[in-house]
């Protein structure tokens, strides 16, 4: 199999004119920002691409990892993403005869631009949104911020007095160490 390495543009307009259901495979790599904060991340991986009936079907498992605030201590930490691709792509424009096409009345779909690029980029953002939590956390034992002082407890206890026991359980176990003693 022949790979191509390409960035996360690729130049469709060789398999548009191609028979459908011909396929070619790409390695891409590529510093993206990904959750549109600013910083880059590495993306890599394999897409196959298949020539359909209306355009072009992009299949593929890209890999990246971006920085997230953990939503419980506030600390940034680097978080691994596999992204699962499976896009089918519109030409805007016919490779043949230059004519401008009309879009499928689909909600969301993807196009390839008046220069038979496809743009890998948006398929794999909104498969990142997705495949990013609500309320990531650092870790599943994230021991997040005391809720007095701010202090990261992650970084060990802080010096406040232990709160939140219910006064309850404080007499109780009173009478249990007096007991104790006896
Ligand atoms: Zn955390
Ligand atoms: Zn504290």
């Amino acid at each position: 199999m022949e790979w191509r390495w390409e960035a996360m543009q690729i130049n469709v307009a060789q398999q548009l004119r191609a028979p459908i259901g011909s396929i070619r495979d790409y390695e891409v790599s590529e510093i993206v920002d990904v959750t549109d904060d600013g910083n880059g991340s590495l993306v890599q991986g394999k897409v196959s691409l298949m020539r359909t009936d209306r355009g072009i079907l992009v299949k593929g498992r890209l890999d990246t990892e971006v920085e997230l605030t953990c939503s419980r201590c506030l600390s940034l930490f680097n978080r691994p993403l596999a992204l699962n691709i499976e896009e089918e792509y519109f030409p805007t424009i016919d490779v043949v005869s230059g004519a401008s096409l009309p879009l499928p009345d689909e909600l969301s779909c993807f196009t390839i631009d008046e220069h038979h690029v496809l743009d890998l980029t948006e398929a794999m953002r909104q498969c990142a949104l997705l495949a990013i939590p609500m309320k990531p956390l650092c870790g599943e034992d994230c021991a997040g911020l005391c809720p007095n002082c701010g202090h990261n407890l992650n970084q060990g206890p802080c010096n406040c007095p232990p709160q939140g026991v219910d006064p309850r359980w404080s007499e109780l176990s009173k009478l249990n160490k007096e007991k104790g003693t006896e």
